[in-house]
């Protein structure tokens, strides 16, 4: 998905989709530039509205994923068993977060105290098997 296809400014959906199609990107300035746009327009907007700040955002799977594509196309990808743990976790939250319109409230209190892990041990969960 081109970067600069926007299905719906500002919102989570959006910044997911927009972090996955950035593994996919081919340049690294491109990437940075989206990244920026999604941290004014997403994950600072909504940092604030939980009362977080920017170890939240830095954390963010989504930031997480961005960080990847960018650390990929600079030739700097860490291939160790952390940084895979990472983003395989980031990956999975994003995934979900890209095809949901509305957190199931378990999820969005997760999302707001910064449980990434928890979202990820969640999603397995069978009461979200329908949600998507
Ligand atoms: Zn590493």
């Amino acid at each position: 998905m081109p970067l600069r296809k926007r299905p719906a400014p500002t919102t989570l959906q959006w910044a997911a989709k927009c972090a996955i199609g950035a593994l996919n990107a081919v340049s690294a300035s491109g990437v940075v530039s989206s990244y920026d746009l999604i941290n004014r327009e997403y994950l600072w907007p909504t940092a604030r509205i939980y009362g977080n700040g920017t170890e939240w955002v830095n954390h963010h799977p989504v930031a997480v994923l961005f960080g990847h594509a960018i650390r990929k196309l600079t030739a700097s990808e860490c291939l160790c068993e952390g940084c895979v743990q990472d983003f395989t976790l980031a990956y999975t939250v994003v995934k979900y977060l890209a095809k949901t319109r509305e957190l199931p409230p378990l999820i969005e209190s997760y999302m707001k105290a910064g449980r990434w892990a928890d979202i990820d041990a969640t999603l397995d969960a069978p009461v979200l098997q329908t949600a998507s």
